[in-house]
C-alpha cells in the first residue's frame, strides 16, 4: 500500500435511506482511517439528479452522525478539498471533459439511444459481449456536420485502447479487465451532465484520496476509472489502492438490496437497535478482529481494523445475532444511557408526554425491563400499565381472571395489601407468598397470573412484585377492585 498519509472515503449516492451495505463500508472505510491515523473523508455522489433528492442527502448524513462515524472532511465540517457534494463540482468535471476531448482520450458519440440498442440487440443475437461498438470514435468533419445538421445531441465518450488493466486489489489480489469486455463508456450525458465514473475518478484524485474501500459491486467499475487517471495524467504511484469488500448477502443467500425494507438503517433505528450493536455487529460481517469475540467496541474496532482481516468471501446477515447483540449492548447500558435511548420510543408511542414525573418513573422501572428486551421498541408495550389513564385488562386476559378461584386469589390479596405498611416490593412478595401460597396453598403460577393480569392488565409484565411496587399502593389496590367487579 502507498506510503502516503491515509485518507480514505465513503461517498454513498443517496438515492434511498443507506442500507446495511453502505454503511458496513462507510464503517470499514471509518474504521480503516482511525486505525492508520488517516483522513475520512465523506462525499456525497449526488449526480444523478433525478434520483438523488435533498431528503436521502440529509439523511445519510444524519445516518453516519447518528452511528458515530464522524468525519474529517465533507459535508458540515467542510476541509480542503470542498465542496463535497458533486452537484457542487459539475465545472470541474466539464473541464477535465473537455481537456480528455482535446487530448482526444474522449470524443463526441452521437449515436441515438435507439441506435444503441440495435448494437445491443444484435450482439445478443449473436452472443457477444455487449457494448458500445465504437461506431463514433473516428468520425469526419463531414459525418459530425452531417449528425450535427440532423439536431443530434452528443455525449462524451472515453477511448478504452486494446489491451488490459491490471491492478492489485487489497482484498482479492492482483485483478485484470481484458478491454474486449470495457467498451468504450459515457463519461458526459448529452445535457451536459457527468456520470459516476467521470465524477469518482475525478474526485478520488483531486481530493487526494489515497485508499479505496467500497463494496464489491464497484470492482468492474474500477478498469474504467483508471482508464481516466490516465487521461488526467495521473502518475501510478497516485493511483489509490483499491480493496473491494465482499458482498453482503441476506439469509436466503440471495444479495441484499435497497428495495428490501429490513436493509435500510432508519428502519434499525426505528425498531430500537443501538448505533453500537449496528456498529459492532456489521463490523463482524466480512471482518474478524483475530479471535472468536462477538462483542467488539467502536475503540477496539479501530485499534484491531486491518484490510488484511477483511475476508474476500461473501457475509451473511444474520438478524438473530444482530438482535443478541443489541440484546448485550441495552444490559451494558448504565440506567442514564437507558433512559436517554428510550425516551423517544415511549413519547412516539403515547405512552408518555415526559413531564418530570413520568421520566422519573420511567427510570424506577428500567431496570426491572433491562435484562429483558432486545431492542428499544419493546419498551411501551413493556411500561404501559404504569402510565395509562384508562386503566383496563386486555380482552384476551378477562376470561383468565372471571372463574371463582381466581376472584378468591383478588379477594384476598386485596385484604392482605391493604394492611403493607412499607410498599416496596420484598413486602409485597412476602405477604402475598404467605397468603396466597402458604395459607391457600396455592399454585404461585396460578395466584400471581390473576395478580398480574389485574395489576398490569396483561399476562405479559415486568416482574409482579416489582411492577406492584411502581404502581404504588392505592393504584393496586384500585385496579384489583375493579378486576373483582369485571
Ligand atoms: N457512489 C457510489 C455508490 O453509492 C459509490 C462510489 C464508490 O465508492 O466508488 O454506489
Amino acid at each position: 500500500m502507498s506510503s502516503k498519509k491515509v485518507k480514505v472515503r465513503f461517498a454513498p449516492s443517496p438515492t434511498g435511506d443507506l442500507h446495511v451495505g453502505n454503511i458496513r463500508t462507510a464503517l470499514f472505510d471509518w474504521a480503516f482511517a482511525r486505525h492508520t491515523g488517516g483522513t475520512f473523508l465523506f462525499r456525497i455522489e449526488d449526480t444523478d439528479t433525478t434520483r438523488v433528492t435533498p431528503e436521502y442527502i440529509q439523511a445519510a448524513i444524519d445516518t453516519l452522525k447518528w452511528l458515530g462515524l464522524n468525519w474529517d472532511e465533507g459535508p458540515e465540517v467542510g476541509g480542503p478539498n470542498g465542496p463535497y457534494l458533486q452537484s457542487q463540482r459539475l465545472d470541474i468535471y466539464a473541464t477535465w471533459a473537455q481537456k480528455f476531448l482535446d487530448q482526444k482520450d474522449a470524443y463526441h458519440c452521437y449515436c441515438s439511444p435507439e441506435e444503441l440498442e440495435a448494437v445491443r440487440e444484435a450482439q445478443r443475437a449473436a452472443n457477444v459481449a455487449p457494448g458500445y461498438n465504437g461506431h463514433c470514435r473516428d468520425l469526419t468533419a463531414e459525418q459530425i456536420a452531417a449528425y450535427k445538421a440532423q439536431g443530434r445531441e452528443a455525449v462524451v465518450r472515453m477511448r478504452m485502447p486494446d489491451g488490459t488493466t491490471t491492478f492489485t486489489d487489497a482484498i482479492r489480489g492482483e485483478v485484470t479487465f481484458d478491454h474486449k469486455f470495457v467498451p468504450d463508456f459515457v463519461l458526459v450525458r448529452a445535457d451536459g451532465s457527468p456520470l459516476y465514473t467521470l465524477a469518482v475518478a475525478v474526485d478520488d484524485i483531486l481530493m487526494e484520496v489515497t485508499h479505496v474501500l467500497r463494496g464489491e459491486d464497484l470492482l468492474s467499475s474500477t478498469p474504467r476509472q483508471i482508464r481516466v487517471y490516465q487521461a488526467m495524467g495521473v502518475k501510478l504511484e497516485d493511483y489509490p489502492t483499491f480493496a473491494h469488500l465482499p458482498f453482503v448477502m441476506g439469509q436466503d443467500n440471495a444479495k441484499l438490496s435497497k428495495r428490501n425494507g429490513e436493509v435500510s438503517i432508519a428502519w434499525y433505528r426505528e425498531q430500537g437497535y443501538l448505533p453500537e450493536a449496528i456498529c459492532n455487529y456489521l463490523a463482524l460481517l466480512g471482518w474478524s478482529p483475530g479471535d472468536d469475540r462477538e462483542n467488539v467496541t467502536m475503540q477496539e474496532l479501530t485499534e484491531l481494523f486491518t484490510v488484511e482481516k477483511v475476508h474476500s468471501s461473501p457475509a451473511r446477515f444474520d438478524m438473530k445475532k444482530l438482535e443478541a447483540i443489541n440484546g448485550d449492548k441495552i444490559r451494558a447500558l448504565t440506567i442514564d444511557e437507558f433512559l436517554r435511548w428510550t425516551l423517544p420510543f415511549l413519547t412516539k408511542a403515547g405512552i408518555i408526554t415526559g413531564t418530570d414525573a413520568e421520566v422519573e418513573l420511567v427510570k424506577r422501572a428500567l431496570p426491572i425491563i433491562q435484562e429483558r428486551i432486545v431492542k428499544l421498541d419493546e419498551t411501551p408495550a413493556l411500561l404501559k400499565f404504569l402510565f395509562v389513564k384508562e386503566f383496563a385488562v386486555d380482552a384476551d386476559a378477562v376470561a383468565k381472571i372471571s372463574d371463582s378461584a381466581s376472584k378468591d386469589v383478588l379477594k384476598r390479596s386485596l385484604k392482605e395489601l391493604e394492611s403493607v405498611s412499607t410498599w416496596d416490593h420484598t413486602s409485597i412478595e412476602a405477604v402475598l407468598r404467605a397468603a396466597l401460597i402458604e395459607d391457600m396453598g396455592l399454585k404461585p403460577r396460578i395466584a400471581f397470573t390473576a395478580l398480574r393480569i389485574a395489576t398490569t392488565g396483561s399476562t405479559i409484565s415486568p416482574p409482579l412484585f416489582e411492577s406492584m411496587e411502581l404502581l404504588g399502593q392505592s393504584t393496586c389496590i384500585s385496579r384489583i377492585t375493579a378486576a373483582l367487579s369485571l
